[in-house]
């Protein structure tokens, strides 16, 4: 079994099939089957599979943030809108954000959905963001790549053969790939798909539905759309997201009419939106002088008593990049007593310790709160970091061991694994958690080496050495389907 040659098989047989039916329908003038048409051009399962490849190489080519609270966020922010889509039980999903200054957000095959920290410091409150999202999650549910698929084998048959040609070299070659494509930061999107504006009807209309269902002001998703207009107008340029989704007035005009039937949210609390973006922001400077002097300016418009959290937080994290503890800690300790249960701030503040080199300050910080909450992502890394600068290995990587199953794509857990592992002298172990490492992120040459290495010297794990031989034919096999 290949199963990648054989989606692009399939994708290429299923063109052929489905032109000969389309045309037979047409000529028996009866309406075709929308639902049955759509999985023979692309089944469920084959999508699925085509993203879970797409987004190993993507991890290669795109800074998407392994941050685990920001990952935490738009996670729980997406799933929250995913359980308020009626169509969208029974499909997989999983939300990423990459350091990017454009203003950009996509869906990829198989439910994977990419938001550019640009767009997230754009949006103004939750329900900017939750609009654009939930417009997203509408288009994977109501399956807009296979129906664009449909259309485009009729409409324009080379540029279907061009979009296949794409993903095949970039599977072949992702640096090749991708640099076939628009350039790095659209190229997501531009090998998906440019939604229709009836598309883009539908995605509004099934987004403001599940908004409001999960409690958010449609009217963001109204205010969001008018900024980007703003925003690609002032900029004199095409914003990447306008380019996939086709906005007109008129579309903005049908989006206003149905929220405004559309009544029961409450307002939010905006205070978790404006600390994730600000932790957002603390990831994109190079340089952190010129960001620091920003923070200053705008903290010397308050008084000292009224000065914003979120701004506040910010600059203290700002302060972490550039070493200057004592001055951070003075600020968090003091959010910490203003605002006693914001998740944010504790970790902000265990994180401090850590980096000034104070582990059991940080383990003191955490204990309790792991206690309360065990299996949260966030706290779990930050802990397990604690645990291995203060040299309690063993315990870090049991930790970390019982934590995993949660995360299990993710790269990072793998990373702090082997650097737990290489410290106690798991040597054979740290060369099988760097290759899940690179595994994970889409290098499957570097997973193979890995793996041959860990083959290497003694474990005292028995089925160490089976284990591994099942990973190398795995990813042996995984790059004959490639090549
Ligand atoms: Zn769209």
């Amino acid at each position: 079994m290949r199963p990648f040659r054989l989606i692009i098989a399939f994708i290429l047989s299923a063109i052929f099939s489905a032109t000969a039916v389309a045309t037979v329908k047409a000529s028996s003038n009866t309406l075709p089957d929308m639902g049955s048409s759509i999985n023979k051009v692309l089944p469920l399962n084959l999508e699925q599979q085509l993203g879970d490849y797409y987004i190993r190489i993507l991890r290669q080519q795109l800074p998407i943030i392994d941050d685990p609270q920001v990952r935490n966020y738009i996670n729980e922010l997406g799933f929250k809108l995913v359980a308020a889509n009626e169509d969208a039980n029974n499909r997989q999903f999983y939300f990423f954000v990459i350091n990017d200054p454009s203003f950009n957000a996509f869906a990829m095959p198989g439910g994977y959905i990419g938001v550019h920290s640009g767009l997230i410091h754009n949006a103004d409150t939750e329900s900017e963001l939750a609009g654009v999202l939930a417009h997203e999650i509408a288009h994977v549910t109501q399956r807009h790549l296979a129906r664009r698929i449909e259309q485009q084998q009729q409409l324009n048959f080379p540029a279907m053969l061009a979009m296949l040609g794409s993903v095949l070299v970039m599977m072949k070659n992702p640096e090749a790939g991708v640099a076939a494509l628009t350039g790095i930061q659209a190229g997501a999107a531009q090998i998906i798909i440019n939604h229709t504006r009836s598309n883009e009807s539908e995605a509004d209309r099934i987004g403001i539905a599940s908004l409001v269902k999960a409690g958010y002001n449609p009217s963001g998703m109204i205010s969001f759309f008018e900024k980007m207009l703003q925003l690609s107008r002032y900029s004199g340029e095409r914003l990447a997201f306008l380019s996939t989704h086709p906005l007109s007035q008129q579309r903005i005009t049908e989006a206003r009419d149905r929220a405004r039937n559309l009544r029961g949210y409450e307002k939010k609390d905006e205070s978790k939106f404006l600390l994730f973006k600000q932790r957002l922001a603390s990831f994109l400077p190079k340089d952190f002088n010129p960001v620091k002097r920003a923070y200053e300016d705008e903290l010397a418009k308050y008084t000292f008593k009224n000065r914003p959290l979120a701004t506040e937080y910010g600059y203290a994290l700002i302060l972490n990049h550039l070493s200057r503890f004592k001055e951070s800690k003075a600020i968090l300790n003091r959010l910490q007593d203003k605002y006693p249960d914001s998740l944010y701030i504790i970790l902000a503040r265990a994180e401090t310790e850590i980096a000034s080199n104070n582990p059991k300050a940080a383990i003191e910080i955490l204990n309790e709160l792991f206690r309360l909450n065990p299996g949260n992502d966030s706290i779990t890394m930050i802990y397990a970091r604690a645990l291995i600068e203060d040299k309690q290995l063993k315990k870090a990587l049991d930790m970390l061991y019982l934590h995993l199953p949660n995360v299990e794509r993710e790269p990072s857990i793998y990373e702090i694994i082997a650097e737990a592992q290489s410290k106690d002298g798991l040597f054979k172990e740290v060369h099988e958690s760097t290759g899940l490492y690179l595994y994970h992120s889409g290098d499957l040459q570097g997973a193979l080496a890995q793996y041959k290495m860990a083959m290497n010297g003694r474990s005292n794990d028995p089925y160490f050495n089976s284990r591994l031989l099942a990973r190398i034919r795995e990813v042996q096999r995984e790059i004959l389907e490639v090549h």
